[in-house]
């Protein structure tokens, strides 16, 4: 399984460094089989040498330097060793407008340079009401342009009505949504929408979930080592 946490635009260089200390010391002493991931804020990127723990970036511009103001690139990135990078989340889609196009020019550059790509999709609310048929076309819009056969790929469904809202989707609904995916992609799939220590077993026995994008419930330290528990218990118990 993969967990992961995106701090989007919370937490400090600070209080960074001392959740991936507590993080770490959780994860060291413990059998975690699981990838931990943690993506936090451009300020508070560092030289994190934890091997037990991925840190990747939530966005970057694809190039490697240039005139492109309040973006970073590549040689900003290199600089703290991350080769991990996630790709269009839905607060990047639908409140920074950035269009498939430059979304796909993003995954092309950065697989280009060998990073994990967490990729997200996902539909809006009145997507959903009109039914799986609908929401599937949805999602594969946002797959265009995208190598699905990349191998350091990693795909998170997140239906954008769930993400930060509390509400999550039925267990049948993520099923179904996963299964479609499945036929098409074999890199790991996630689920992302308001995951928390209350849903996170339910959701990761559901066929074809690889793991879990955790935005909320990840912010604090504590909540995001209890749901990588609950993952550790929820595999022993299904092995
Ligand atoms: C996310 O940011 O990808 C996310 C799923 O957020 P939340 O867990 O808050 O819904």
């Amino acid at each position: 399984m993969i967990i992961a946490a995106n701090f989007k635009t919370n937490h400090t260089r600070g209080s960074t460094k001392e959740y991936i200390d507590k993080l770490n010391d959780f994860i060291s002493p413990r059998e975690i089989k699981d990838k931990i991931m943690v993506f936090p804020p451009f300020t508070a990127l560092d030289n994190f040498e934890y091997n037990n723990i991925t840190v990747g970036i939530q966005n970057a511009y694809p190039v490697k330097n240039g005139s492109y103001t309040g973006e970073i690139g590549l040689e900003q990135i290199e600089e703290f060793n991350i080769k991990t990078i996630l790709l269009g989340h839905s607060e990047r889609r639908h409140i920074l407008n950035e269009p498939q196009k430059l979304i796909a020019k993003k995954f092309q550059f950065f697989a280009e340079h060998e990073f994990e790509i967490v990729y997200c999709v996902g539909e809006p609310k009145e997507i959903r009401e009109r039914g799986f048929d609908a929401v599937v076309e949805y999602i594969y819009k946002q797959l265009e342009n995208i190598d699905l056969n990349y191998d350091k790929l990693v795909v998170a469904y997140e239906p954008v009505w769930a993400i930060g809202t509390g509400l999550t989707a039925k267990s049948k609904d993520i099923e179904e949504v996963l299964a479609k995916l499945r036929s098409d992609i074999k890199a790991p799939l996630l689920y992302g929408g308001s995951v928390k220590t209350s849903n996170a077993e339910e959701i990761l026995t559901i066929p074809n979930c690889n793991g879990l994008l955790i935005g909320t419930a990840s912010w604090n330290v504590e909540t995001f080592c209890e749901i990588i528990e609950i993952s550790k218990k929820t595999a022993e118990e299904n092995r």
